[in-house]
């Protein structure tokens, strides 16, 4: 892998590209602008929440060498919002302009074989599993990996392109209903919670974590983040310290999510890699002396790295297209309500599809305590009628 060597601050009024122009890239653009930045977006969607707010949107596939041209001609580095934008764009682009995070990082978090195999050569835990490639792979499989997750390598997420299996003889059904991809079996298991930490690591080699969020999926996309996690400090820091660790092993520069299993017995696994802001760190942007997306911005340019202080209790609840057609018909839900409780801060995305399990927004509240944010938290699901979530682990009650 090669070192990151541009040892040069990227100063304002330059120009900077992401690749990707989801909400990620939206609070990316928004960042960089308020540091006198000027962005442009690659991202073929010409309805893209982040080309509608950058200087420039390029409409154009991520490995369009026109636009990739454009890139390296006029801006002076690039980073990216969206994990699947294919690594030899990347790689390209950083023979041009500083591309951060490299390309080689970002491709180990595109495959989960990748991915999976990084973690075992580099001694960071994680659950059993089995690469399936071929059909005589499905023969193979170790017996731990059931009752399993199959997954396919590439381009999942949000819980797309998984299945559950729960015996040997229902793999090779789940594989073909897959469409016989590369996929990786997983383990299945038990839960206690789940939480994540964003690490940013600068060129200097500078490394900053803030602290890990508890997460509640839903269908298997992110529900809920509570920061800082109500979980034991012991677990907390094991998480933060393996990030970190995990950042320096992938040279990494920019902004790097990791998503982390607490299990039933105790352990701490990595589950996965996010290689951009992550949606558990979304509370950063009102809870935190500076957002990850400022990190993002400053990892980038050569900055110095912010404070990852939390200065709040916070709690993320994402909101999702379903809670458009909460009747059956299409509504615009009434935010007035969200917006008249205490401490709310309010994020849209300026989609304007709002489709089942699309990210359209978030709402983050702010407490000084933990269980306040919680408690205003529960009233705002059900105004918006979101289920209850659940219970805040023990550990919250008996840290205070
Ligand atoms: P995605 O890329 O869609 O986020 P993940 O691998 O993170 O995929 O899986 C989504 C969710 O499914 C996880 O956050 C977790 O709730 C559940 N899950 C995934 N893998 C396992 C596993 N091996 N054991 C138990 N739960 C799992
Ligand atoms: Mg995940």
């Amino acid at each position: 892998m090669s070192l990151d060597q541009t040892p040069l601050v990227i100063a304002a009024p330059a120009r900077l590209a992401v690749l990707g122009g989801g909400q990620l890239g939206r609070f990316f653009v928004r960042a960089a602008q308020e540091l006198g930045y000027e962005v442009w977006v690659l991202d073929p969607d010409p309805e893209a929440p982040a080309g509608r707010i950058a200087e420039r949107h390029l409409i154009a596939p991520y490995d369009d060498a026109d636009a990739l041209r454009e890139i390296a001609q006029h801006c002076a580095a690039a980073t990216t919002e969206f994990e699947n934008v294919p690594a030899p764009a990347l790689a390209w682009l950083a023979q041009h302009i500083p591309v951060r995070p490299n390309a080689a990082a970002v491709a180990v978090a595109q495959d989960r074989r990748e991915e999976k195999g990084f973690f075992v050569a580099n001694g960071f835990p994680c659950v059993s599993y089995a690469v399936i490639v071929r059909a005589e792979d499905l023969e193979v499989v170790p017996q731990v990996c059931f009752p399993g997750i199959l997954k396919t390598a590439r381009l999942g997420y949000d819980g797309k392109g998984q299945r559950s299996v729960e015996t040997r003889d229902a793999l090779a059904q789940a594989w073909q209903e897959l469409g016989q991809v590369p996929c990786v079996l997983e383990a299945r298991v038990a839960l206690a919670a789940e939480l994540s930490v964003i690490v940013v690591r600068a060129a200097s080699g500078e490394t900053v974590a803030y602290a890990p969020g508890w997460n509640v999926h839903r269908h298997g996309i992110l529900d809920v983040t509570l920061a800082p996690a109500p979980l034991p400090s012991a677990v907390c820091a094991e998480a933060q310290r393996l990030a970190q660790a995990m950042a320096r092993a992938l040279d990494y520069v920019g902004v790097l999510g990791v998503e982390f299993f607490l299990t039933d017995d105790g352990r701490l696994l990595v589950n996965e890699l996010a290689p951009r802001p992550h949606n558990s760190g979304h509370h950063t942007i009102d809870a935190c002396a500076v957002s990850q997306f400022e990190q993002q911005v400053r990892a980038l340019c050569g900055l110095p790295l912010g404070a990852t202080t939390q200065h709040s209790a916070a709690v993320m609840v994402n909101l999702l297209g379903d809670l458009w057609f909460a009747d059956g018909q299409r509504r615009e839900p009434d935010w007035g309500r969200i917006l008249a409780l205490p401490q709310v801060a309010l994020h849209l995305y300026g989609k304007r599809e709002a489709r089942a399990g699309r990210k359209m927004g978030h709402a983050t509240v702010l407490a000084s305590k933990r269980e306040d944010a919680w408690s205003v938290a529960k009233v705002l699901r059900q105004h918006l009628g979101l289920p209850p979530a659940p219970e805040m682990p023990l550990a919250a009650k008996e840290q205070g």
